[in-house]
């Protein structure tokens, strides 16, 4: 099974995945998407994202590297490459994704009962904005880009297989192993 993430930003994706990734690290492995944008924080090349240019993005599309890719935020490319999924089932685990809400749904649409997506729902929009503030690692500018388009986010979520709303974080990764208990029987 696959599973791909999507949420707005801030809501808590990372924190569902890095929940998977600790707790069943021979199990899931998750895809490293190809981006635009600089490193933030203690993030690494080949860790979090392959950052590479606007050249080489444009590029790899012409190439047909892409299993999809979207333009995020304005002038801000984000890409899947087609070899990470088979990189990741060549080890022999399973594929965790964490994309922006169109490039989930693209996903769900091209890899169909092999996958499952989960959207993560924050409990509220100022919650929302407390927690991409706290975080410490986003400009107030990009706070403002990011909370603006999370309201046209939201309104996705019905497209999606299973919602995981995560309000108290420990209830939110019981449901969440709920899910990957359940389909993993
Ligand atoms: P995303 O990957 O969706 O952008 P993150 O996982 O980075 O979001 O979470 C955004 C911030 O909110 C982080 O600082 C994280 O520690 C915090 N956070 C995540 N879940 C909760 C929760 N249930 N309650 C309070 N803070 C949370
Ligand atoms: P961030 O800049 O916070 O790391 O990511 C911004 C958004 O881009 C997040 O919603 C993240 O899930 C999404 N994203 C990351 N990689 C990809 C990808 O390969 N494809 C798409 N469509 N979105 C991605």
């Amino acid at each position: 099974m696959i599973y791909i993430f999507c949420a707005p930003s801030g809501s808590g994706k990372s924190t569902m995945v890095n929940h998977l990734l600790t707790n069943h690290p021979n199990l899931f492995e998750l895809s490293i998407s190809c981006t635009t944008r600089p490193p933030r924080g203690k993030e690494v090349h080949g860790r979090e994202y392959y950052f590479i240019t606007v050249e080489e993005f444009q590029d790899r599309i012409k190439r047909d590297d892409f299993i999809e890719y979207e333009q995020v935020y304005e002038g801000l490319y984000y890409g899947t490459l087609k070899e990470e999924i088979a990189r990741i089932e060549a080890a022999g685990r399973q594929v965790l994704f964490d994309v922006d809400v169109k490039g989930g749904i693209n996903l769900k649409r091209i890899l169909g009962d092999k996958a499952t997506s989960i959207f993560i729902c924050p409990p509220s929009i100022d919650e929302l904005r407390r927690r991409l503030e706290g975080r410490g690692d986003t400009s107030p500018e990009m706070i403002e880009k990011r909370l603006a388009k999370a309201e046209e986010e939201l309104s996705y979520k019905p497209q999606f297989d299973r919602v995981v709303v995560n309000d108290d974080l420990h209830h939110a990764f019981t449901q969440l192993d709920a899910i990957i208990g359940e389909s993993t029987k």
